[in-house]
């Protein structure tokens, strides 16, 4: 999945767990522990989407909500606030203060996937896209193919990840540490070396001749998606 959640919430193990799982679909996180420094990150990091908790320290989700509406620029950012048990009567202020949807915590996060997926569906249909595409390069998740200039490319389950993970966010440079942690998350034995190996792999198979480089190494950073 592609784009950007910014999550306020004043319980860092909410935030840990969401942006974890979120990251781990190939979303960029941001987040702020309360109203005042969440509303003035918000505006820089542009978010997609915004998971809003209902009871922060110094302004009620409620409140921040109106404000963010206010500003022309966020007056459509879809919200996802998140309440506490037994707040039935303020879910209802809540969505008339125009939130889009609520959730009710303790909730898991297959549940929260399935909220924000819905929502972005509704405002921003090509980030939920089965397909990624960037200049002639084309990968269809549901059926595991991928294409340049329409021409099938064969890879491997490894490549097919790489590749994927680098058209989730085109042009953003990724450390080998980054590219191990999502590429390879349950395998910390994996060493930079294989790291390079694959990526030689991918550029092999989707460079072919005469076509333009699209995977750029970045001196000492990492590589990215041209
Ligand atoms: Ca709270």
């Amino acid at each position: 999945m592609n784009g950007k959640i910014f999550i306020i919430e004043d319980e860092p193990s909410i935030i840990q767990l969401v942006q974890y799982n979120l990251e781990k679909e190939g979303l960029i996180v941001s987040s702020a522990t309360n109203g005042n420094e969440g509303l003035k990150e918000l505006k820089k990091f542009k978010p997609n989407l915004l998971l809003l908790d209902w009871m922060l320290p110094d302004f009620s989700g409620i409140e921040i909500c109106k404000n963010i509406r206010k500003d022309t620029n966020f007056k459509n950012l879809p919200i996802i606030m998140l309440t506490a048990k037994g707040e039935e009567e303020d879910k209802i202020k809540g969505l008339d203060s125009g939130v889009d949807d609520y959730l009710t915590k303790p909730f898991s996060f297959n549940e929260l996937f399935a909220r924000i997926k819905a929502v972005l569906r509704r405002s921003d249909p090509k980030l939920v896209s089965d397909n990624l595409e960037f200049e002639d390069l084309k990968l269809d998740r549901n059926e595991k193919r991928v294409f340049r200039n329409e021409k099938e490319i064969k890879l491997g389950p490894t490549e097919f990840r790489l590749l994927e993970f680098f058209l989730t966010n085109p042009k953003r440079v990724y450390s080998r540490d980054q590219i191990l942690e999502n590429v390879w998350p349950n395998n910390i034995n994996v060493e930079s070396r294989t790291i390079d190996v694959h990526i030689r792999r991918l550029r092999k198979s989707i460079n072919l001749k005469d076509q333009k480089e699209l995977i750029r190494t970045v001196r000492s950073s990492g590589y990215s998606l041209i």
